[in-house]
């Protein structure tokens, strides 16, 4: 066990915030009349979520096995990440370290936090210089280390990962967005060994549930209720727990979807490095490829002509375009265009 306060990481104005109290503790009750929350007493959705998001924290923590004190609920990992760097990083002072390339909305919320956003290159296999590492956290000691895992765009994992969170005396978030793509184990199960991670999943990428918004992250329950004390009151609506409780009754529906993403991964990855115009696919563990091109803007242009939509907004990475694995009909149809590329 690792001995860090994290009281001493928390900004202190976070510290002292007494939590707006937004839910609704009818538990007691048999039948109570609700008139407590200007809510109307008409219609389907007259009632405001449940700001603790009990029952889904409940289902989660049997799902994987965690305590649903060390669960927090967000609109999308995406907002679990902007109140994480809100409650360690104090603006103007503080830096957080990303790797290069990584996610964007690291960087994107620590900007709007007014944090300087130092970058970690990675190395032409994209992964990380231990050496370096250990240089830049030295010298700058960044607040928080973001390590995504598999990482968004480069596809790969960490190598290692422990390594770094035994190293860092800031708070590390590991990102598992695409973790059910890959054979890595995740971070999870190293909460309780090391209470300065926070490991968040999602339930945008395998769970197919990207229009729902539902992120999720694990942590020690300190943190935990310091999520609860920042976020805003109803973060995620009663249609979309409700929609991860019922995915959450259907894990052999969510387990074919996987296996049939996994098997089209496959299939794309044959068919793209027999490939003329391609130059290199980079190995993956997510359930998207980078794929270097001879000459990326030409095929990016032929994709917005066939009304394909592809990411290629990584500057550090030129010729590079990130396609995601679609359904069989749709890979089919990408393959077809690139072979007459
Ligand atoms: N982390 C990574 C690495 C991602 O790629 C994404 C989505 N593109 C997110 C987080 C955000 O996911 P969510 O939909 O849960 O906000």
């Amino acid at each position: 066990m690792t001995t860090i306060n994290i009281q001493n990481l928390v900004r202190k104005n976070i510290l002292e915030l007494k939590p707006y109290i937004s839910f609704r503790d009818n538990s007691q009750f048999e039948n109570p009349l609700l008139m407590d929350a200007n809510e109307s007493p008409f219609g389907e959705f007259n009632r405001y979520p449940d700001s603790t998001h009990r029952n889904l924290r409940e289902k989660i923590s049997a799902f994987k096995n965690i305590s649903a004190n060390q669960i927090a609920i967000g609109n999308g990992s995406d907002e679990l990440i902007d109140l994480i760097i809100k409650i360690f990083c104090k603006p103007k002072k503080d830096s957080v370290l990303v790797t290069n390339p990584s996610f964007a909305m690291y960087g994107f919320y620590a900007s709007i936090n007014e944090n300087e956003v130092l970058q970690l290159n990675l190395n032409d296999n994209f992964e990380i210089v231990k050496e370096e590492f250990l240089n830049i956290i030295k010298e700058n000691q960044p607040k928080i280390l973001f390590l995504c895992s598999p990482n968004n765009p480069t596809g790969n994992s960490i190598d290692d990962i422990e390594f770094y969170i035994q190293n860092f005396d800031g708070i590390v978030v590991v990102d598992e967005a695409y973790i059910e793509f890959s054979e890595q184990k995740s971070c999870i199960e190293l909460i309780n060994e090391y209470p300065n991670l926070i490991v968040l999943q999602t339930f945008s990428k395998a769970w197919g549930l990207a229009g729902a918004r539902v992120g999720t992250a694990f942590s020690i329950e300190e943190i935990i209720n310091l999520i609860y004390t920042v976020k805003s009151p109803y973060n995620v609506n009663v249609l979309s727990q409700n929609l991860v409780l019922e995915k959450l009754n259907q894990v052999e529906n969510f387990q074919n979807n996987l296996n049939d993403i996994l098997k089209e991964r496959d299939w794309l990855k044959n068919q793209l490095e027999d490939l003329e115009c391609i130059s290199k696919v980079f190995p993956t563990d997510a359930n998207f490829f980078l794929i270097e091109f001879k000459n990326a803007e030409r095929v990016y242009s032929t994709f917005i002509e066939c009304e394909i939509l592809t990411s290629k907004r990584f500057p550090q990475i030129p010729n590079c375009i990130r396609i995601n694995v679609g359904s069989k009909k749709e890979n089919e149809k990408l393959i077809n265009i690139l072979k007459n590329i």
